[in-house]
């Protein structure tokens, strides 16, 4: 059959094993993931009490424009309907842009390491990938990922704050940089953990859509809105840019309930703060063990932490899975000797790292 070349020897996503599989291969009781970084509070209580009276007719289409959500999300923000578009997670919006920007011959600037869905969506539309390596801080390089923009470059991801490493690349630098590359290249900033930064020096990127047509902020409620079972993410950008991507999107990729669930977590900010400041605490319960311990980690401005194991990270990985806690070894995001671990709640946290230092004290490394 007649596939496009590049998607030879393309793999799948590959997920995590779920708790399920993990309870019966250990013969455990309880397992805990954190390895997705959901939200380990959930979503807010108000949003399950809407889902235990919902009474909605399932053999009906939704709304396809997403039109109550779309008047919530803009009227949060305070931008225009017109400029919002809605995916089915921000995955849908980061293929729905691939798809009507890329193609051979153009190519696409990431950093390296950062989200995988840039790059992978760029190599199904047969696009060049330039990937620059973050700094030492693990901030995107930007002057570097600006030399590597030319005349043939139709996007650049700059993943703020960056997952896998968690890290915040300033404001400032990013407005030089919008400031220095070409209008003809859309510049994508992927906020999917733009809740959890506490960094006052964080400006709001909405501010740079008035002066910048070409810039596309990511946004989505799977994170700290906990409702990534529902699978909503929506992009803000100039109503220009927004019109040109609609019709590269499907007809009907939100639900009816994952349409309702989302405006009751938005509406619902107190939720989000109490989060927010839980996963402040919980942070600090990571740091301060890599400190004790030696043990390097990224500053993290999100709800996971990439820190250093000082051995195999499967090895360490493995382990904690036998123990009941599934995380991420970095040997799966290109960070070999690092564990990326979603923070979970103060007593999964305090249980996780007791377990950790079982794992590490074994493989010699306390
Ligand atoms: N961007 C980043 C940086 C992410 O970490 C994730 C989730 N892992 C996504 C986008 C996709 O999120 P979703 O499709 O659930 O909205």
């Amino acid at each position: 059959m007649k596939f496009k070349k590049q998607i030879a020897g393309l793999q799948a996503y590959q997920p995590g094993k779920t708790t399920d599989e993990v309870k019966k291969m250990y013969n455990l009781d309880k397992v805990t993931k954190l390895a997705s970084n959901e939200n380990p509070y959930g979503a807010s209580p108000k949003v399950k009490e809407y889902l235990n009276n919902a009474n909605v007719d399932y053999a009906i289409y939704p709304d396809g424009y997403a039109t109550k959500l779309r008047t919530a999300i803009a009227q949060h923000l305070n931008v225009s309907e017109k400029q919002l578009l809605f995916g089915n997670g921000s995955d849908d919006n980061i293929l729905i842009v691939s798809r009507a920007i890329l193609q051979p011959g153009l190519n696409t600037v990431v950093a390296d390491l950062t989200f995988g869905q840039y790059k992978h969506n760029a190599i199904v539309e047969g696009a060049e990938v330039r990937a620059i390596p973050l700094t030492e801080k693990g901030e995107h390089d930007l002057e570097k990922m600006a030399e590597a923009v030319d005349e043939n470059t139709a996007i650049v991801w700059i993943c703020n704050p960056n997952n896998p490493t968690g890290t915040l690349t300033p404001s400032d630098k990013i407005r030089a940089f919008v400031e220095k590359v070409p209008s003809d290249v859309l510049i994508v900033l992927d906020e999917a953990y733009i809740e959890y930064i506490t960094d006052d020096t964080y400006e709001e990127s909405i501010g740079l859509l008035e002066k910048y047509p070409n810039v596309l902020i990511m946004r989505t409620f799977s994170k700290a809105y906990g409702l990534a079972s529902f699978r909503v993410g929506y992009a803000i950008g100039s109503e220009e840019v927004i019109s040109q991507l609609e019709p590269t999107r499907e007809p009907f990729n939100n639900t009816v309930l994952s349409q309702e669930v989302a405006i009751i977590g938005l509406e619902d900010q107190a939720f989000i703060t109490e989060c927010k400041e839980k996963n402040n605490a919980g942070r600090a319960q990571f740091e301060a063990f890599c400190k004790e311990r030696k043990l390097n980690f990224y500053p993290s401005h999100t709800n996971f932490i990439l820190m250093e194991v000082k051995a195999d990270s499967d090895v360490v990985f493995q382990g904690l899975m036998k123990r009941g806690f599934i995380v991420r070894s970095g040997n799966a995001l290109g960070k070999p000797g690092y564990l990326r671990i979603t923070i979970g709640t103060e007593e999964q946290n305090t249980e996780l790292l007791q377990k950790l230092d079982e794992v590490l004290q074994e493989e010699g490394v306390l």
